[in-house]
Formats: C-alpha cells, structure tokens, sequence
C-alpha cells in the first residue's frame, strides 16, 4: 500500500474520529456480498479494514445477512462460514429482510452508533451516502476500498466546522457585551506577558507608598484638626457650663 494512500486513510480515519466520533475499535457491518467478494478475491476483510482505517476494526453481521446468505445456498456456503466466525449485531427484524435493507436500517438518518459499512450493491450504498458520517467500502476489481467522502458528509463537516468557530466568537462577543469586565479582562491578559517584567522592576510598590505617605499626613492632618476642634469645643462648652451652671445656681 503507497504511502499516499496510507496518509489518505489516515486523514479519513481522523476524520471520522474527531467529526463524527468515531472510536477504535471501528464497527464495520459487512453485507453479505462483500463477505462472498472477500472470499472470491481472496482477502482477509480483518486485515484490509485495519489498513483502511489505520486501527482496530470490529467485523459485524446482522441476523438478516447471515439468513440471506443461508437462503442462498451452496453458492454462499462458504461466504456463510466467514459470516459465522464475525459477530452478530441484533437486529430489530423477525422477519428476515436483504442484508442491504438492513443494514440501512440500523444506519437510519444519521448513523448514531457509528458504523462503517462494507456492501457492493450500488443502489444500496447510494442511499447510504446520503447520510452523514458513513464511511463506505466495496472491491474495486480485487482491492477493497474505501468510498471519497460523499456530498453529505462534506456539507456536514463544513457544517460542523463552521458551527465550531461561529459559537465560539459569538459568544465572547455575546458575553463581553454584558459584561465589559470580560473584554477588559481578556485584552489585559493579552499583554500581561510584557507587562509582568516591567512589574519585577517593581515601579509599582514604590508608587504606592509615596501615595500613601502623602495621602496619610493629609488625612491625618485632617483628623487632627477635626479632633482639635472636636476637643476644643468641649473644653469651652465645659467651662461655659460651669459659667452656665455657676450662674443658674448663684
Ligand atoms: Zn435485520
């Protein structure tokens, strides 16, 4: 596998993870087609999905792929032996239906639980890729390979992407408009770096203290003439009072 390719399945894998969350071990739903084409080609399904997706993979069925492959016949015999070794994920059919229609179904409208789907009916994988998030696989001649990302799957990306930086701006805009201490507070943090240096000079401390030492003597100052005066006046009021009181008595 070229290294341009390896680099290709490195950035859908990361893609999936970080966009649409997916998580190793990656789930992939195998149609029974693809398990029949595997065989036919001769390719260990395991080992071209973990180079695909740069990690482990989990193999799946459902129910209705391995009925599928079992009303099949002797022409799916061996392509059901595979089907068997790989797990059965429960699906909600009693009734058995095609493999494909099943697997659409458990995709739904937006893949909640994060499959990757292996199938090679066209039609099937056509509507799969209307949904966002589904990487796709099928044989191409005798190499399985994973689909371009569909015109969905890059709209919601954009989408996402777009929500992701819009939030983010508007709501600092949203909140510094409500809060100016916010804006203040952000633009000071912006040059407190320079700023912190100049503060390990340390202007700042001295400043202080001559603002204090002045301010001090002023207020005090002042206390001490409204004291003076505070203290004065009783002093006069007592003597008058002795007056007052000595001329009420007399
Ligand atoms: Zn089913």
């Amino acid at each position: 596998m070229g290294v341009k390719r390896t680099k290709q399945h490195k950035r859908f894998a990361n893609t999936y993870i970080q966009t649409f969350g997916f998580r190793y071990p990656f789930q992939v739903l195998l149609c029974g087609d693809t398990i029949q084409a595997a065989l036919k080609h001769r390719s260990d399904l395991r080992d071209d999905l973990y180079s695909i997706f740069q990690g482990t993979v989990n193999l799946l069925t459902t129910g209705c792929v391995v009925r599928e492959l079992v009303s099949q016949g002797d022409e799916a015999e061996g392509a059901l032996i595979s089907a068997k070794r790989f797990e059965r994920r429960r699906c909600p059919h009693k009734t058995a239906v095609s493999g494909v229609a099943c697997i659409r179904e458990i995709i739904g409208e937006s893949n909640p639980h994060h499959y990757a789907v292996a199938m090679e009916n066209r039609k099937g994988r056509d509507k799969l890729r209307l949904i966002p998030g589904v990487p796709l696989l099928h044989f191409n001649r005798s190499m399985l390979v994973i689909e371009p990302m569909g015109q969905s799957t890059l709209d919601k990306i954009k989408e996402i992407e777009l929500n992701k930086t819009a939030v983010s701006t508007k709501e600092i805009q949203a909140l510094e408009a409500l809060v100016p201490e916010v804006k203040e507070e952000r633009e000071r943090a912006q040059i407190q770096v320079h700023k912190k240096r100049k503060r390990a000079k340390g202007p700042n401390p001295l400043s202080c203290k001559k603002k204090k030492t002045k301010q001090a003597p002023e207020n005090s100052t002042a206390a001490s003439q409204d004291a003076s005066q505070k203290k004065k006046r009783p002093r006069k009021s007592k003597a008058q009072r002795r007056a007052q009181v000595e001329t009420a008595s007399s």
